[in-house]
């Protein structure tokens, strides 16, 4: 397979505080151009440190972090944050703008880009989330699932070559939740993006290419949903309870013809 790796972690190790403990330890993984990569793991297995590590909000205490070639240290840090574009689960929180241009217009202004290409991106990419009649809205006017979509058309303006959503949904109602990732999925493929979801939700996990699952700041397994239906016993084992591990299986029930394949394996 000749495809290209986009994100690489070698033997990632991050402690908080000095003297505190390992919130990851060796950690290794990579994610390749264009794959959908779901991080899963209960509360506290470092799931959002590692999406921090990535876009060099923390920097690593010991291995190493490549991006897109580049590995990611002070010097190349404001490099790999127009690699890597992030929305978190509040979206209240990542608002800048007065309106929802201004919002999507801040993050390009940061980077010099001129402004009719900044005119012609914004209009790309709310017309994307489908939020291209909200240009002069106040952001605190929309709902939920509203400004998360301008969260993210927001990233997607500085064209990102990973895009990492950090419980992005969790505030959602289902099918708010199923509508912002029918969009990114349908950019995700249109881009060639790298998508990188932490997440609980099931539906999210299933649509991946592959799963990552962290426990106790370690990766306890690295595998595709289909096998990961097959290893429901085990995720019991690291925390992941029994209605997470009960809806996953009918989850994949849905999907029956797949979890057939899954079964001969
Ligand atoms: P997850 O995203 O899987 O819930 P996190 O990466 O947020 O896990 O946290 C991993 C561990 O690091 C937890 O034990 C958490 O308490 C600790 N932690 C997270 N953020 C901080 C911080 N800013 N300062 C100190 N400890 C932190």
């Amino acid at each position: 397979m000749d495809r290209k790796k986009l994100v690489e972690f070698k033997n990632v190790s991050f402690q908080y505080e000095e003297e505190g403990a390992l919130v990851l330890n060796q950690v290794s993984f990579e994610i390749y151009e264009g794959e959908w990569v779901a991080i899963i793991g209960h509360n506290g297995s470092g799931k959002s440190t590692i999406a921090k590590l990535l876009n060099g909000l923390l920097m690593p205490k010991d291995g190493e972090i490549v991006v897109d070639g580049q590995k990611v240290d002070d010097d190349t840090v404001w490099d790999i944050r127009k690699d890597v574009g992030m929305v978190f689960q509040n979206p209240d929180n990542q608002f800048v703008g007065a309106t929802v241009q201004d919002d999507v217009a801040f993050g390009m202004e940061n980077r010099g880009i001129p402004r009719e290409e900044m005119r012609e991106r914004i209009q790309r990419t709310l017309s994307a989330v489908r939020m291209q009649d909200y240009l002069i809205t106040e952001p605190h006017r929309l709902s939920g699932g509203q400004k998360q979509r301008v969260a993210i058309a927001s990233v997607l303006a500085i064209a990102p070559k990973v895009l990492i959503l950090d419980e992005a949904t969790a505030m959602l109602d289902p099918t708010g939740r199923k509508e912002i990732m029918h969009t990114v999925n349908d950019i995700q493929e249109s881009e060639g993006l790298s998508l990188i979801t932490i997440t609980h939700d099931l539906q999210e996990i299933v649509q991946a290419d592959r799963v990552i699952v962290m426990n106790k700041g370690e990766i306890w397994e690295e595998t595709t949903p289909r096998e990961l239906f097959l290893q429901r016993e085990n995720l019991r084992e690291i925390g992941l309870d029994v209605p997470f591990v009960a809806q996953l299986t009918d989850e994949l029930m849905k999907q029956g013809v797949e979890l057939k394949e899954a079964a001969l394996n």
